[in-house]
């Protein structure tokens, strides 16, 4: 049988995703023993208030623009800080690092990735979460309803899918379009201009 592993209650795990979203601290993710965020080829961006000059190796900073870099993965996908021992700046890991929540993958039903997200993959199919009534579950639904049409309409549109980041992180800023039912019977069109609407309104109330 698969590893199951317990998500937690998923009202309150969204709560505090969203705070996260909205810059308001990280998520408290089990990660246990797991390292996958680490190995998977992530571009982690590094942000000035990380305060991390002094220990990068800079030959995996990368300036992106003359305000923004990211701590760039070896070769094999491995960030340059984990060691066999686990992450050498642990205590004072990147914010993106804090953030990074896998969670949100299984609450919007989508694998992080392809194969180079495989280790994160398989956790992201073992995350389980409960519910504390029937609108904590009715929500779950809508926030899997929505990034299914975001992929859909999403590939689509564009020729290419989205990225599972974003197709995630957007269906729950506008999961509230499919808790209306009878969403799923809008033209497409007008269900993409409210998710649209949603995730404007949600940016402006940060
Ligand atoms: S900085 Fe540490 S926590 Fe962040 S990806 Fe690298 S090894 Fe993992």
């Amino acid at each position: 049988m698969s590893e199951v592993l317990q998500a937690g209650p998923f009202r309150a795990w969204l709560a505090q995703f969203v705070a996260s979203l909205r810059g308001h601290g990280g998520t408290d993710v089990p990660c246990g023993t797991c390292v996958g965020c680490c190995v998977s080829g992530y571009p982690v961006p590094i942000r000035a208030t990380d305060a991390l000059d002094d220990v990068l190796p800079r030959e995996y900073v990368v300036s992106v623009s003359s305000i923004s870099k990211v701590l760039v993965a070896r070769e094999d996908g491995t960030c340059p800080m984990l060691q066999q021992s686990g992450c050498l700046i642990y205590s004072r890991r990147p914010q993106t690092c804090r953030d990074y929540d896998c969670r949100v993958f299984a609450a919007a039903g989508i694998d992080a990735g392809g194969p180079e997200r495989s280790v994160i993959n398989e956790r992201v199919r073992a995350w389980r979460f409960t519910y504390e009534d029937e609108q904590a579950r009715r929500v779950h639904e809508a926030v899997k309803a929505t990034a299914r049409f975001i992929r859909e309409s999403g590939a689509a549109s564009a020729g290419q899918a989205p990225s599972p980041g974003s197709v995630a992180v957007l269906s729950i800023k506008a999961f509230e379009v499919f808790l209306d039912r009878s969403a799923i019977s809008r033209p497409p069109r007008e269900i993409a201009a409210a998710i649209v609407a949603a995730s404007k309104k949600f940016d402006l109330a940060i």
